[in-house]
């Protein structure tokens, strides 16, 4: 793969944080050697993000022997760098899923995505992961003509999923809780949230090294042939697993040409303000919840800790980000806080999700022992954090979760490996240009 469109280094130096306010303010974590010749294992995890921090640690908490190998840190990727905001559900909301599986199932989708954030919260509380994490969500209608549609899906859940947490808010109460005109209406859901992704990445890492997993950073996979025992080739040596699990998501390139022709990198921008203190940050989220819109390419943002606000939003569809991240997404937080114009922009960074065509996650068993999760398609703070454990669940013996999520259909994407992104490129364009009129 040249090195240009290989998203491992495409636009980050090799074992270094972008320069984020997530690597500037995450509790600190020592770094952990690059292995180093050949090794054995029960399991080798690809990729230290959520999904293979949270497979490790439940992995190694149950008493297996587990090699977790990094090509750069620990949250490195998408995990120590997204938005921070811990949503409800699935990417996809319960309307289209019943349609997509069907009643029983998607009301299956809907309690795992539960089980998500109950285990998030669960994982945080038990490893004492100091992370910020906060509880409220407000989804936020940039169109009138969406705000019926808002209503009824609270009401949706509500009453068919018994589901309390979530509730309509009018025109005039969303102006009250994110002081900008911006919106026509949304719903405010309380048991969705927000936390500091790398601090979380790092609590993970820590757990699951007490638990007695093996962490090796800087320590790229090469290739990764499925066998008995599996194959697992780095820079330096071999590594012979019983297991093998690719938690790689946006990063993977060509490690598994079966997964990358269902799942898509691409790229998302997040700036962070100065602290804009107390008064400033209330008059911008009275409530301190998460908030994301309604448009197609999400503008999502909260407060941080020390009460910057953390903006993300605009997506490119090049391999590279921008030159210029902070004036990229400037302009979108302007244009829903124009009172922002004379605030200093301290920190922009890029990174790479995984989008699937119908945006569900793709599950699969590559080989008896090769298992993948990925394709949180924006969703995965919390998906994916379940997704270690199901992943972990599965390699034990049976996961009735992991085995409805692996016949969820995941079409490949049109054009293959090499055209698919010249389509996305235009179908993107297309539905973005249409949030704009
Ligand atoms: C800017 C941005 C904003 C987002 N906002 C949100 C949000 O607000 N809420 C939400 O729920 N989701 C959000 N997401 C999505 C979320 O971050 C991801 O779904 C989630 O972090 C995926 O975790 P992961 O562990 O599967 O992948 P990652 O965290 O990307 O980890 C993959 C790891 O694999 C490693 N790797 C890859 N290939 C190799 C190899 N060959 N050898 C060794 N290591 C390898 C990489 O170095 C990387 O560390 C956002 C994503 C981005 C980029």
């Amino acid at each position: 793969m040249p090195l240009s469109s290989n998203l491992l280094y495409a636009n980050d130096r090799p074992g270094e944080h972008p320069t984020s306010y997530y690597a500037a303010s995450a509790v600190p974590l020592s770094d952990f050697a690059p292995l180093d010749g050949d090794a054995s294992c029960e399991v080798c995890v690809v990729g230290a993000g959520f999904t293979g921090l949270s497979a490790a640690l439940h992995l190694a908490e149950a008493g297996l022997d587990v090699l977790v190998l990094d090509a750069h840190r620990v949250g490195w990727g998408a995990s120590g760098r997204n938005g921070g905001q811990i949503g409800s559900g699935q990417r996809v909301v319960q309307g289209s899923l019943e349609k997509m599986v069907g009643k029983d199932d998607a009301r299956r989708l809907w309690q795992i995505a539960q089980d998500a954030k109950d285990l998030l919260r669960s994982l945080v509380k038990r490893h004492r992961i100091e992370c910020d994490l906060k509880r409220g969500n407000l989804h936020t209608m940039h169109r009138e003509r969406f705000v019926a549609g808002a209503r009824a899906y609270a009401e949706k859940l509500r009453t068919e999923y018994d589901y309390q947490h979530i509730r309509f808010v009018d025109r005039e109460e969303v102006r009250e809780m994110v002081g900008t005109d911006a919106y026509h209406g949304g719903t405010l859901d309380m048991d969705a949230g927000h936390l500091h992704p790398l601090s979380f990445a790092r609590g993970l890492a820590r757990a699951a090294v007490k638990a007695g997993a093996r962490l090796h950073e800087m320590t790229e996979v090469k290739s990764c042939a499925a066998g008995d025992p599996c194959k697992v080739v780095t820079g330096t040596g071999t590594v012979h697993a019983g297991f093998v699990i690719l938690a790689c998501n946006g990063y993977l390139g060509d490690l598994s040409a079966e997964v990358a022709a269902r799942v898509m990198p691409i790229n998302n921008y997040v700036i962070a303000t100065e602290p804009l203190g107390d008064k400033q940050a209330r008059e911008l989220i009275r409530d301190d919840v998460a908030v994301s819109d309604s448009r197609f390419v999400i503008n999502y943002y909260r407060l941080s800790a020390d009460k910057r606000l953390l903006f993300g939003g605009r997506e490119s569809y090049s391999y590279t980000f921008p030159r210029d991240i902070k004036r990229f997404v400037r302009e979108a937080m302007l244009e829903i806080y124009p009172q922002l114009h004379d605030v200093r922009v301290d920190y922009g960074w890029g990174g790479t999700l995984a989008i699937t065509m119908n945006r569900m996650p793709h599950v699969a068993r590559l080989a008896p022992n090769v298992l993948s999760f990925s394709g949180y398609s924006g969703q995965g703070v919390a998906l994916a954090t379940l997704a270690g454990k199901l992943l972990a669940d599965a390699i034990r013996s049976t996961s009735q979760s992991f085995e409805l999520m692996e016949k969820l259909p995941t079409p490949r994407f049109p054009g293959g490996a090499t055209l698919r992104w010249p389509l996305l490129v235009l179908a993107m364009t297309y539905y973005s240009l249409r949030d704009r009129f």
